[in-house]
């Protein structure tokens, strides 16, 4: 596609990705198929194409409106359209050059804004979590049925193994994930115990909430923090950096490109990169450890977007559950975002419930007793109106977990 960027973007190197980018689009619609805003709104302009060519007249030069900003803020990011692109086109970096170029042309509604800025303040500070759950989890009963099923059921923890091993990796604890569901790191933490393997727990956050929040300034302080954290565990001889959340590993994922106008932060940024591994690259060349613990139990897996489109990961996940003994019942469209994405489900409240309403019927179609993921959102978003209990997929790694 042809673009004519203006002089505000043009030399700079935003500028320069973005063009490269556009220059990519054959502006073929093959992408509009996959996407799950055009599949449920069926406007152009709410499917990675239209999208695009918003983009692209906003980096030329037209003052974009509050609808343009609509349209990009209705996009959940899921990547679902750079999967099925032909041509490679990078959808999810030139809609962060983009919102960032509308961000600062189009003032927020002063709602949008303060919403903004509480999931901020709530959900990067574990305490702050945990203080409110405390607080609400009692009151539970006496709620809106809204705001009650949002809360996550408390997880009952099994003990933590107290070997020591020689081999250590590192293991990030997140913000959300640590509060809301510490079950699944506790799972990979026994996990990989069996593997002969010990952790290192790093607390911090990826910064995906800010950086998706439009609070993209905030978001590279909290990417600089872990950078920093984790080159010091890596430094004392841990051999990689362990990351649960299939939506914080693909943030980690993208933070050479991030960076990659500032020089010392981009090497940074690569190192940890490159020492980043999804539970599933650990476990499956020691898959026969989890033989037959499934006992042929009938589960949905749902691959989260960021697993799927962003690390490339669902199949190794699905066959180490196959391989540890579980049916795997089919899901149709399993390409579709559920609605979490991040704090989609919070600013897009609609949308992510229409996404979910369509997704649950999808994994329930099969007939599983459990629907397992790979995600602290997608996992509590689901969970919030599923028929069968949902978690993580570490946790039916566990003989002695309790689900049905
Ligand atoms: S599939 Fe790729 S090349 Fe075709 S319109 Fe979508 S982004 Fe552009
Ligand atoms: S990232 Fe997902 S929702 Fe956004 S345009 Fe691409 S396919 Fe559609």
């Amino acid at each position: 596609m042809e673009a004519h960027l203006a002089d505000f973007i043009r030399d700079t190197p935003e500028g320069r990705e973005a063009e490269a980018i556009l220059r990519a689009c054959v502006h073929c619609g093959f992408c509009t198929a996959t996407c799950p805003t055009y599949q449920l709104l069926g406007d152009e302009l709410d499917g990675p194409r239209g999208r695009i060519y918003l983009i692209k007249r906003v980096l030329e030069g037209e003052t974009p409106s509050a609808i343009t900003a609509q349209h990009l803020d209705r996009c959940p990011t899921c990547r679902a359209c750079e999967t099925t692109c032909p041509s490679g086109v990078r959808y999810a970096r030139l809609a962060d050059i983009g919102r960032a170029v509308v961000a600062r042309q189009v003032p927020r509604p002063w709602r949008a804004r303060l919403r903004g800025a509480g999931i901020r303040w709530l959900f990067t500070h574990p305490w702050r979590l945990r203080l409110m759950l405390a607080l609400l989890r009692p009151l539970r009963p006496l709620l809106p049925a809204q705001f009650a099923e949002k809360l996550p059921v408390r997880q009952h923890l099994l003990l933590q193994p107290a070997v020591h091993h020689p081999r250590q990796v590192l293991l990030l604890e997140g913000c959300v994930q640590a509060i809301a569901t510490p079950a699944t790191n506790a799972s990979l933490t026994r996990v990989l115990d069996r593997l002969g393997c010990g952790t290192e727990f790093i607390a911090g956050c990826c910064g995906a909430l800010a950086w998706h929040s439009g609070a993209q300034e905030e978001g590279q302080k909290r990417m600089r923090r872990l950078i920093t954290r984790v080159e010091g565990g890596l430094r004392a001889g841990a051999e990689a950096f362990v990351v649960s959340a299939s939506g914080c590993a693909a943030m980690i994922g993208e933070y050479p490109d991030i960076f990659r106008h500032q020089p010392v932060w981009a090497e940074r940024a690569q190192r940890m990169a490159a020492a980043l591994r999804d539970p599933s690259e650990l476990i499956a060349p020691a898959i026969e450890h989890w033989d037959g613990v499934g006992k042929a139990k009938r589960i949905a897996f749902h691959a989260p977007c960021t697993l799927q489109h962003a690390l490339h990961r669902a199949a190794a996940v699905e066959t180490i559950l196959t391989r540890a003994g579980y049916v795997l019942t089919p899901v149709p469209e399993a390409h579709l975002c559920c609605g979490s994405a991040g704090s989609y489900s919070l600013t897009q409240p609609e949308i992510a419930a229409a996404l979910r309403t369509r997704k649950l019927a999808a994994l329930a179609s099969g007939g599983p007793t459990v629907i397992a993921t790979a995600n602290v959102g997608c996992e509590l978003h689901l969970a919030a109106r599923a028929s069968v209990p949902v978690c993580h997929w570490l946790e039916l790694l566990e003989p002695a977990n309790s689900l049905p």
